[in-house]
């Protein structure tokens, strides 16, 4: 099936008699016949539904549509973004530990990566997302258990070479997770290109309605975890009565651990309601990309030809830094995010957005509705003007995330304020 109708069929096939649309299963709990059954899904998790905090017939429907739509063997929710990079990450390095992350990549994760997993013992080395081969791998150490990219990176719009990332880290024996969050697999699929892990912040174009925070977690099913470098999925697994990933599940060892032994222990599983949620987003996200894509590149014209604006971050530009990498990797678009700067100070930056009439001002990006940010005043609000360039955020930028409004009105609205 072509993504279109992956996004309509794949994940739930109704039986005869059945109900056509995927139904709610909201119930904490399923019931057995017999104790002895029970303890056969316990033995195989796969076997049956036991309890909503690591799987729930609703959420698996929706894990295996976005599986089908990334080309990967299987999914796991998550209630947030930021707990499926945590469990990326923590399913794959303990205390003693390194990942080797790209700079380019959401604050959430910077600080979550920086600040968060050095307190429990694994070091987050950075890398410009623009190093070239010899770079990357001079930054890999014995005991980096993987690289972190993102596809397209929030807010700075910069894209992340997949292939040259996949094949330095497979050099290493490490995989290669991608945060796909803004290019959503109708733009990129990072598993075409190597990647061996993909994980989405689903809050953003998959939702896409403002409903809901989720995240999701796609394995490949490509990586070989039997290298010698991941004793935890080769050894017998004490907390799971001596489950040996690789051999009791060698088609998709990552999430059957990162789900037995993570979720189990953590917890952050959507409900059965957030999966129909998210399933809604999905029927559409095919159709939506397309004209996020067009409305964002009409807009990004708008603004490359405006006097007031200094620069523009939008790789589907010609113009733009990312341009020809944007070519390979998204070549039918780079989404309906951007971030431009104007030549005015910050205190007119602010005066422009509050004189915006249909763009929304909110923390929020990669919505139906247009929406900015301004990072000086919000996200990045701690820091002085000076502190702010030093860290490459100009206190006039804004990023502005395009919707499905009619073109024509979200220009005049940006070209009224501007004004
Ligand atoms: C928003 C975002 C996250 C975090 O996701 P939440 O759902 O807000 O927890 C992670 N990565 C990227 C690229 C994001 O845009």
């Amino acid at each position: 099936m072509k993504d279109e109708t992956k996004c309509l069929h794949s994940g739930y096939s109704p039986q005869n008699g059945g109900p056509g649309v995927m139904p709610i299963y909201q119930s904490t709990t399923f019931r057995f016949n017999s104790v002895k059954e029970i303890a056969e899904v316990f033995d195989d998790p796969t076997k049956a539904h036991i309890y909503s905090r690591f799987t729930n017939p609703t959420v698996d429907c929706v894990e295996k549509k976005i599986a089908d739509l990334e080309n990967g063997v299987a999914a796991m929710c998550t209630t947030s973004g930021q707990a499926a990079s945590l469990i990326s990450v923590l399913n794959l390095a303990s205390a003693g530990d390194r990942i080797l992350s790209t700079s380019a990549i959401y604050g959430g994760t910077v600080n979550l990566f920086a600040i968060t997993l050095k307190k429990f013992g694994i070091i987050v080395d950075f890398i410009d997302v623009d190093a070239n081969e010899n770079e990357i791998n001079s930054m890999i150490k014995s005991n980096t258990k993987a690289i972190f990219g993102e596809t397209l990176s929030n807010p700075s719009l910069q894209i992340l070479d997949i292939e040259k990332f996949a094949m330095v880290a497979h050099k290493n024996k490490i995989p290669l997770i991608v945060d796909n969050t803004f290019a959503t697999p109708i733009l990129c699929k990072p598993i075409n290109y190597g990647a061996d892990i993909v994980i989405h912040s689903t809050t953003k174009y998959m939702d896409g309605h403002a409903l809901q925070v989720g995240g999701v977690i796609v394995d490949s099913g490509k990586f070989d975890f039997t290298n010698g470098n991941f004793s935890d999925f080769t050894e017998p697994d004490k907390s799971y009565h001596g489950m040996i990933y690789t051999r009791d599940y060698p088609a998709c060892p990552f999430i059957i651990k990162a789900r037995a032994q993570l979720m189990r222990d953590f917890g952050c599983y959507p409900s059965g309601m957030s999966g129909f949620l998210l399933n809604l987003g999905l029927e559409t996200l095919a159709i939506r990309m397309e004209r996020y894509c067009e409305n964002g590149l009409k807009l990004a014209k708008f603004f490359n030809n405006h006097p007031k604006i200094k620069s523009i971050n939008y790789p589907g530009l010609e113009n733009d830094k990312y341009y020809s990498l944007a070519k390979k990797y998204l070549p039918s678009g780079t989404s309906g995010v951007m971030s431009i700067t104007l030549k005015s100070g910050r205190c007119e930056t602010m005066e422009f957005m509050d004189k915006l009439k249909l763009a929304s001002k909110e923390v929020h990006v990669a919505d139906i509705r247009t929406c900015v940010l301004h990072p000086a005043s919000a996200t990045h609000r701690q820091l002085s003007d000076k502190q702010l360039i030093d860290c490459g955020i100009n206190p006039s930028m804004v990023r502005v995330s395009v919707g499905l409004e009619n073109i024509d009105d979200i220009i005049s609205d940006f070209s009224q304020a501007l004004a």
